[in-house]
């Protein structure tokens, strides 16, 4: 059979990356890993988690969290979000959230609502890998969504005019970003709202890392500077994606959509036709560890997290030679390095494989159009700090071997 020849063309832009070829090396024991995004297994609430599934098949609950249940999502848990939400500037009902797989769905769900082929998604250089992944099946055009470069409204429409298509959103990581760390401040939301008016365009406002702030002052979601524009969340443009993956426990896939209800019963009708609903079980046990313990648990990771950032930040002061810059995030997981002009950082990645046994990922993995080769991302979320010390120390020697000073 020859497979290419039913395959529809959107597979055409849905490439494995070579990177995630070299990052299947991570599975040997012995590798210091800054690769990987993903929280440190150590710190989940397990025991909660335990109880909240005992108590919820010893309390009768069996039959409703084993049974199909309503595509919006769990109503507990749709109401202790709203609560959430409102408390972060964001006051909204059960109606203005849609509980999804994932953030990584609601993204996938966004693009199908929004791009057809040839519009235009404003993402920033460099973005949220899997959001490109996610975007990518919906065949856009992607243009660099960059505050400091004062493009008008009108350019980027008439680019995006030019492949026949107009902006249907402008997506960002607001806080801590992926990959940089960086957040946007709130002159710089306020303007990215004021484009997207002059746009006509959604923002779609990730906030994968939204509760992960070790230091400085917290910022409002773009989704609450712009209610607090319009005063009511119908009028707003910006689908807030949230999630309880870097806060809770990544496996149970469990995340939400918060926006104006139009939008949120669109989704509705994507998600019943895609997998029905969220896995009930989940919702619910997801449900009952936020309502017991989410901010005491949150205020634990935040203080293993920050402790890790600090480490990271620490060697690389020490260790780094000059002409490598990196970002100093407040929040969430991680670093962000540039390295001299011509350095190549897929080909570091093989080296220090190869003789330190340290990953971290290429920079332009993040980027839409490729560019970017002389950064490289470090995650400090998984390991301990000694192992962070060990492993940035290792960095530092190849680097310093391969640039000098
Ligand atoms: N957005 C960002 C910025 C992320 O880093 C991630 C996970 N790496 C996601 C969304 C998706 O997370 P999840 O689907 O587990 O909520």
């Amino acid at each position: 059979m020859d497979w290419q020849q039913v395959f529809a063309t959107r597979m055409g832009r849905m490439k494995a990356s070579e990177i995630r070829e070299l990052l299947k090396l991570l599975d040997q024991p012995d590798i210091i890993s800054f690769a990987g995004g993903i929280p440190d297994p150590a710190l989940f609430p397990s025991d909660a988690f335990q109880r909240a599934f005992a108590r919820i098949f010893a309390e009768g609950r069996a039959e409703a969290a084993l049974q199909y249940s309503v595509s919006e999502g769990y109503l507990p848990l749709r109401q202790w979000l709203a609560g959430q939400m409102a408390a972060l500037g964001v006051p909204c009902g059960a109606q203005n959230i849609l509980i999804t797989s994932g953030s990584q769905q609601a993204l996938d769900y966004l693009g199908k609502l929004m791009l057809s082929p040839g519009d235009t998604a404003l993402v920033g250089w460099p973005t949220y890998l899997g959001a490109l992944g996610a975007f990518n099946a919906y065949e856009p055009r992607y243009d660099r969504l960059d505050p400091g470069a004062n493009r008008s409204a009108a350019d980027y429409a008439n680019a995006a005019t030019a492949t026949g298509g107009r902006v249907k959103f402008a997506y960002t990581s607001a806080d801590f970003a992926n990959p940089t760390g960086r957040t946007l401040d709130r002159a710089a939301r306020e303007s990215l709202l004021d484009m997207a008016d002059a746009l006509d365009c959604a923002v779609i406002e990730d906030a994968a890392y939204q509760a992960l702030r070790f230091d400085g002052d917290s910022v409002p979601p773009i989704l609450a500077l712009e209610l607090a524009r319009n005063g009511t969340i119908e009028d707003c443009r910006t689908l807030y994606c949230g999630s309880f993956s870097k806060t809770l426990a990544p496996g149970l896939r469990v995340g939400w959509v918060c926006g104006a209800a139009e939008v949120i019963g669109r989704l509705v009708l994507m998600k019943q036709a895609a997998d029905l609903h969220s896995a009930t079980l989940n919702q619910m046990v997801i449900a009952e560890v936020a309502g017991e313990m989410f901010d005491a648990h949150v205020t634990t990771i935040r203080a293993a997290y920050r402790e890790r950032r600090d480490a990271m930040l620490a060697v690389l002061d020490r260790e780094m030679p000059h002409g490598v810059d990196w970002t100093r995030p407040e929040g969430g997981m991680f670093v962000w390095l540039t390295l001299p002009e011509g350095a190549d950082g897929a080909a570091l990645l093989a080296r220090s494989l190869q003789t330190e046994k340290v990953a971290f990922v290429p920079g332009s993995a993040f980027f839409a159009d490729g560019s970017g080769g002389n950064t490289i991302r470090l995650s400090f979320s998984h390991s301990p700090p000694e192992v962070i010390e060990r492993g940035i120390a290792a960095l530092g020697r190849l680097l310093r071997g391969s640039l000098g000073g």
